[in-house]
């Protein structure tokens, strides 16, 4: 055997062990979120949609609330081979919560709203749609507020009495004025200081499809455009919108899946 042959073998052998055992790191879990690195130039599907990778092999994903038990996600490799793992994606229960004392319009909006809502819903749209490469959402999450919990990710909610969608964020209640920061360093894609039914809000955008959302701030302190670090003062707390009192409303999304902040916080590196 020649000595290219035999270079050639040692490169597969090791090619397969570094290829073995992808690292996945968060929660395999309804409204949980996953990452990990893997060797550069690698492609990811979940469930047959692709995963972006990071150009140093980063990727990250989620789960929606009602995620199904088993998703299936596949490397493969620069060399072509493929891995396909199948992961048990754990199920919870979601608790009934009971909002009263909600302004009647946000719960029923009126017909003069329609046109407003559709624009509303469209700049939050494209704000969670925008895909980049920055990498701030491996630095982890910290609350955006001091506070009670009041509210929590994935319960049934009763406003004012009528059974409607689940929530999807996080409430921290705390006084008027109390100051909001960034729970993550991003690019700053909304910021509005009066949406009819989040009252001030603010999405930050930190990098592969990773957004946080924050609702009913009663002061915006950031511009569209601009660049926040984790701890950033970015508003302060209000009651605006559909809200019964002052309170902050923190949402986390992976492109257009809600994910549960608390998980991401419970992972990160909350002091
Ligand atoms: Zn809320």
């Amino acid at each position: 055997m020649n000595r290219f042959k035999i270079s050639l073998l040692i490169l597969v052998f090791f090619s397969q062990a570094v290829y073995s055992a992808p690292e996945l790191n968060g929660n395999i879990v309804q409204g949980g979120l996953v990452w990990g690195q893997t060797m550069a130039g690698t492609r990811i599907t979940l469930d047959g949609q692709p995963v972006p990778v990071h150009d140093q092999g980063h990727y990250v994903f989620g789960f929606s609330r009602d995620a199904v038990p088993e998703s299936v996600l596949v490397f493969t490799y620069p060399d072509g081979s493929t891995e396909s793992i199948k992961l048990a994606v754990g199920k919870r229960s979601f608790d009934i919560e009971r909002v009263d004392g909600l302004p009647p319009k946000t719960v029923t909006p009126p017909p003069e709203w329609t046109a407003r809502r559709k624009i509303e819903n469209g700049r939050v749209r494209r704000a969670r749609s925008v895909q980049t490469n920055d990498l701030y959402w491996t630095k982890g999450f910290v609350r955006p507020a001091e506070g009670r919990f009041s509210g929590f990710y994935g319960s049934q909610r009763i406003l004012n009495g009528e059974p409607r969608s689940p929530h999807y964020g996080l409430d921290i209640a705390a006084d008027i004025g109390t100051p909001i920061m960034a729970p993550a360093g991003g690019v700053v894609r909304l910021a509005a200081p009066d949406f009819l039914l989040e009252g001030g809000i603010v999405i930050i955008d930190h990098g592969f499809g990773v957004t946080s959302t924050l609702f009913h701030m009663n002061s915006v302190d950031v511009t569209e455009g601009e660049t926040v670090a984790q701890g950033d003062l970015i508003g302060t707390v209000g009651a605006k919108g559909r809200a019964s009192g002052p309170h902050v409303d923190w949402r986390v999304n992976w492109k257009s899946v809600r994910l549960d902040p608390l998980l991401v916080i419970e992972e990160g590196n909350d002091p």
